[in-house]
């Protein structure tokens, strides 16, 4: 992959989506990047506490229910308990992981304005043994707009998850939906990290702004733990010289917040969920594939020594 070297004046439209979060810090992330030198194919280091990961960023289609889906599968291949959290209306995490989300079927919607326990709607994942889904039906869709009225309604998912234990697990994957209403607002309290897939293209840092200033304000208001942890680069085309700028324009604001590991466009990765499955079950030898189990084991020996 070449790297175009990046020149600040080519992209106003990205250096205007930066300009509101230039002063961001980056170390939490810093410290630690033994990823280069794993070699190892002994089970990845379990995390000293589950480690819960919002995957969030408004936009649709850059790329949130393929890394949820695919982060988690690549952690749970390697010795991790994961659970993936729908949290999008649309259900297409619990189609990725063949998890049952029609009709009737209980699911987060339940969990967060019915309090019905989690462990009533988690499902193992059919083939992944250490993996496991709470489902979101369309029903879910209501959701923002009914948990306007309830008791701390910006927590909700947070109390259920902290009431669910098990399974013992090491990580959760919440894949949000595309906006900033409650739904969000709910997995970013109830997370300890955020996970932003940014899409290689033009206009894949609008907004970016906006949703790191939500961030900030959760974490201010309401959840002080939250920290943006990881930014992963998603359907990045080697070709374009485009791609290569937005990724150097991002790696220079965010340092190495943003993996080493880029997710190459690949048709694999949009024809698993068909198949109920993640790739990497669907095709393990695709380059979707192995750079989704790169950047798992960047995300997993990364914390291990935070
Ligand atoms: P989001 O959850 O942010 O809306 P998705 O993960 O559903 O985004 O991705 C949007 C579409 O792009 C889906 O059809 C998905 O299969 C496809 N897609 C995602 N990542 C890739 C990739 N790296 N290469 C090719 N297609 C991809
Ligand atoms: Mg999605």
């Amino acid at each position: 992959m070449t790297q175009t070297p990046l020149n600040p004046g080519d992209s106003p439209l990205v250096r205007e989506a930066l300009s509101s979060v230039v002063s961001r810090e980056t170390s939490a992330t810093q410290a630690a990047q033994p990823g280069e030198s794993l070699g190892g194919n002994g089970a990845w280091p379990r995390p000293p506490k589950c480690r819960v990961i919002a995957v969030a960023n408004q936009k649709g289609g850059v790329g949130k229910t393929t890394t949820s889906v695919n982060i988690a599968a690549a952690l749970s291949m390697n010795g991790q308990r994961v659970l993936v959290v729908d949290l999008d209306p649309q259900g297409n995490a619990s189609t990725a992981l063949a998890t049952e989300h029609r009709g009737d079927v209980p699911d987060v919607y339940q969990v967060l304005v019915d309090d019905l326990p989690m462990t009533e709607i988690v499902k193992q994942v059919p083939d992944m043994p250490n993996l496991y889904c709470a489902p979101a039906t369309i029903d879910l869709a209501g959701a923002e707009i009914e948990l306007v009225s309830l008791v701390a309604r910006e927590a909700r998912l947070r109390r259920a998850l902290a009431a669910y234990d098990a399974v013992e697990l090491d990580y959760i994957v919440i894949d949000c939906p595309p906006s900033l209403g409650l739904l969000t607002v709910n997995a970013l309290v109830a997370a300890d990290e955020v996970m932003i897939p940014i899409q290689c293209e033009y206009y894949a840092l609008e907004g970016l702004g906006q949703l790191l200033r939500n961030v900030d304000l959760i974490k201010v208001h309401l959840n002080p733990s939250l920290r943006l942890s990881t930014i992963v680069l998603t359907m990045y085309d080697g070709r374009t010289r485009l791609a290569s700028q937005v990724a150097e324009e991002v790696r220079s604001h965010f340092g190495d917040t943003v993996l080493k590991t880029v997710i190459p466009r690949s048709v694999r990765l949009s024809e698993a969920p068909s198949y109920g499955q993640s790739v990497m079950t669907y095709d393990p030898g695709s380059s979707g594939a192995m750079a989704y189990m790169d950047a798992a084991r960047e995300i997993a020996y990364r914390g291990a020594a935070l």
